[in-house]
């Protein structure tokens, strides 16, 4: 292992050591007052970045398992959704949703796109047994994200609720929970949260509430309404990730300190960095549309003649720089670089620096002006 890996994969995330250190904190008890406390000021917290009056819930799971919980705790099976999709994570959500034996209308885009509101628009118009639509606010596996204001705007006209994945979103790029009027928000701890992965958050809005009271789905782990009535009391039904909470704590203090607009802006230079030092390496990028690129994760195609693997190998084990490949059908198509939570020029720098060294070496010829 090189002596400092520059984690640029889109979570987990490069985690800062007073957080690491917090979380060699002693074990407490997760029904003392210490506990209380610490998840008490940490939900409070959060609800600042979700931009909600609404609680937020504190699961120890991974994104999957709030996204999970957000389905389960609103439907019932033979409920109808409409599940826009434009990537990896979209059809996961999907996939959840028919698990629990919702009837899943599929409104699906190409793996590079981002959906159109419009869309949503008719198709809820068409159709109004459609009881919610679940979307992806950042798709990770494509670097695309959505425009969930608008989205969201044509969801509430139409009166239906709003399922939203913003694992690889929340906290990077600018969500306003109760102004968007998104239902149920869902977001993971190990992504611009600068914390380990083991805690999703999840916000529901009175709407979503009300749904809940008659929602069938079968849950038991992640019954949220457990969750709310233990949150007065500074508890969770089961036992938490008692450490990744105290790392959290420290994390939640130093994106406090830095502030929202500052870390959204942070956030959009270092993606504008990225897509531009790819470019100029001669290389494509997957979201061709710059309306919709990602501030989070930036989707590179891998170019001719180049294996994806063979230069993800190169690039961590002689520059240690760690970047991702392709999921599902955009496997060994191409790779992305994650510039989420704790990133700064310098990782960026040398990011591009070493995918400008690496490219020769596995074959791909730089371009000669750049
Ligand atoms: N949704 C999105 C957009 C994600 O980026 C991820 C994780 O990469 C997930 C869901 C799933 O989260 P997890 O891997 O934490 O279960």
């Amino acid at each position: 292992m090189s002596e400092r890996v520059n984690l640029r994969i889109p979570g987990p995330t490069p985690v800062p050591p007073e957080v690491l250190e917090a979380m060699s904190h002693p074990m407490v008890n997760h029904r003392g007052r210490e506990f209380a406390g610490l998840i008490q000021r940490v939900a409070e917290r959060l609800k600042e970045f979700f931009c909600t009056n609404s609680d937020v819930l504190i699961l120890s799971a991974s994104g999957t398992g709030g996204l999970e919980a957000a389905v389960v705790n609103v439907l019932s099976p033979g409920d109808r959704v409409l599940a826009v999709s434009i990537g990896a994570f979209g059809d996961r959500f999907a996939a959840i949703a028919d698990t629990y034996g919702a009837e899943v209308k599929a409104l699906n885009y190409e793996w590079c796109q981002a959906a159109d509101p419009e869309d949503v628009r008719r198709a809820l118009a068409d159709d109004a047994q459609i009881r919610a639509v679940l979307v992806t606010h950042n798709e990770t596996s494509t670097g695309v994200t959505n425009p969930l204001q608008d989205i969201a705007r044509v969801v509430r006209e139409a009166e239906r609720l709003l399922l939203v994945d913003a694992v690889s979103s929340l906290s990077s790029i600018p969500l306003e929970t109760d102004a968007w009027g998104l239902d149920v928000t869902v977001t993971g701890s190990q992504k611009g949260w600068m914390a380990p992965p083991g805690l999703a958050f999840v916000a529901m809005s009175e709407r979503a509430w009300k749904a809940n009271e008659n929602a069938k789905m079968p849950r038991f782990y992640f019954d949220l309404a457990r969750y709310r009535d233990l949150l007065p009391k500074g508890q969770t039904p089961w036992t938490p990730t008692v450490s990744v909470f105290f790392g959290l704590d420290v994390a939640l203090e130093r994106m406090a300190e830095e502030g929202m607009e500052r870390i959204f802006a942070r956030h959009a230079r270092m993606a504008q960095m990225t897509r531009q030092g790819v470019q100029s390496l001669g290389l494509e990028l997957l979201c061709a549309d710059e309306r919709f690129a990602s501030n989070t994760v930036t989707a590179v195609k891998c170019p001719d003649g180049v294996e994806v693997s063979a230069l993800r190998n190169v690039l961590e084990d002689e520059y240690g720089v760690v970047v991702a490949g392709g999921q599902a059908k955009l496997s060994g198509k191409i790779f992305r670089i994650g510039h989420l939570g704790l990133v700064e020029e310098e990782d960026i720098k040398q990011t591009l620096q070493a995918l400008e060294k690496a490219l020769p070496q596995v074959g791909y010829t730089l371009p000669a002006y750049r």
